[in-house]
């Protein structure tokens, strides 16, 4: 449940190509860390599995199933984002019940998974509050508790912590760690951090102008790096 294959995947926006062929397999419950400097290409790749872009061309596999025609709401995913992307004038409590509500679940079975979700995540006592009430380390929870709710078997976050101050990075990183434990989902996870890469990764992608430059476990990209790029990029002393 939750497995993900990218086959040769390319992109391009008009005639300039961003992704230029990455092959990936990521495991049914791996934590994978797609890193890479900005304008690499993370967020399109991300954004390709989550069905929000195009493939211009290979194959965007999960279990085992072709799901570059299926738009996101059918791919069994959940997404969250650097912004948040809650909606403002809905509470907290419709907020996370929306995507499920929308499915067709009943009301009682949306208020119990919004329950679940929200004590996960702590957040019962936020339950009335709108956005625009809330600091911007309980948005992101919120968006983390929302997208949780589904139980959706692949996890995909773009850079979920660069809002958020030092210390929240940290709180927010443990805890999304500990969702992944819990939850035994995959998770790809796109940041430029090498330090969020190293903790949270099981393999680390670097990415390099489109392309996959290395990809491994942290301890082996950081003692035997492919390349300059690589070492530069993780971080081991040369
Ligand atoms: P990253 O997330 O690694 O910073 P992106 O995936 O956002 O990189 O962007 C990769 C490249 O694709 C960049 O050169 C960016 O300018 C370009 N790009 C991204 N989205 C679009 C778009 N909708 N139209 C044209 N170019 C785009
Ligand atoms: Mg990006």
């Amino acid at each position: 449940m939750g497995s993900l294959t990218l086959s040769n995947v390319t992109k391009s926006f008009g005639k300039t190509e961003v992704i230029k062929g990455v092959d990936l397999e990521v495991q049914d419950g791996e934590f994978c860390v797609f890193v890479g400097p900005s304008g690499c290409g993370k967020s399109t790749l991300l954004r390709m599995i989550a069905g929000l872009e195009d493939v211009t061309s290979g194959d965007v596999m999960i279990d085992g199933k072709r799901v570059n025609l299926l738009p996101p709401s059918k791919r069994e995913i959940a997404m969250v984002f650097q912004s948040y992307a809650l909606y403002p004038h809905l509470n907290v409590r419709d907020n996370m019940g929306l995507a499920m509500k929308r499915a067709g679940a009943s009301k009682a079975e949306v208020t119990q998974a919004v329950i679940n979700s929200a004590q996960m995540l702590s957040l019962e006592t936020l339950l009335d509050r709108r956005p625009a009430e809330l600091s911007g380390g309980q948005r992101q929870r919120v968006a983390i508790g929302r997208a949780i709710v589904r139980r959706p078997k692949l996890f995909l976050f773009d850079e979920p912590l660069s809002n958020l101050d030092a210390a929240l990075r940290v709180a927010t990183r443990i805890e999304i760690a500990r969702l992944h434990y819990e939850l035994g989902a995959t998770m790809v996870y796109v940041t430029h951090d090498q330090v969020e890469a190293m903790t949270l990764a099981d393999r680390i992608v670097v990415l390099n102008a489109g392309k996959v430059a290395q990809v491994g476990r942290p301890m082996e990209l950081y003692n035997d790096p492919a390349n300059t790029f690589v070492a530069g990029f993780i971080g081991s002393p040369q």
